[in-house]
């Protein structure tokens, strides 16, 4: 799995422009930042660490581990639903638990 874009709070940034008309892949980094604004930043880079080292150690293939994480289940089941935004309850991603 290669990584397209990234989001760290306030910035998204993409590994080629082109990406900057992948409305998927804009919405799956949105869904990032608003994770992060919701957990104050710091504490989501933490969580995303843990929680991806928690998957690795149990699957020991980083594909696998990094689908898991909670932040990414959350972004990747609804990055196709560009209204998702819109209508998300907080916290979210809990439902992946
Ligand atoms: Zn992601």
């Amino acid at each position: 799995m290669r990584r397209r874009g990234i989001a760290i709070f306030p910035f998204i940034f993409l590994h080629e422009k082109a990406a900057k008309k992948d409305a998927v892949l804009l919405n799956h980094e949105k869904i990032h930042l608003r994770q992060q604004l919701e957990l104050l930043i710091l504490p989501f880079y933490l969580i995303y660490v843990v929680n991806y080292l928690y998957e690795l150690i149990q699957t020991w293939n980083h594909d696998q581990a990094y689908r898991k994480i909670l932040f990414e289940q959350e972004a990747y089941n609804n990055e196709s639903d560009l209204e998702y935004l819109k209508k998300r309850k907080r916290f979210a991603y809990l439902y992946y638990l």
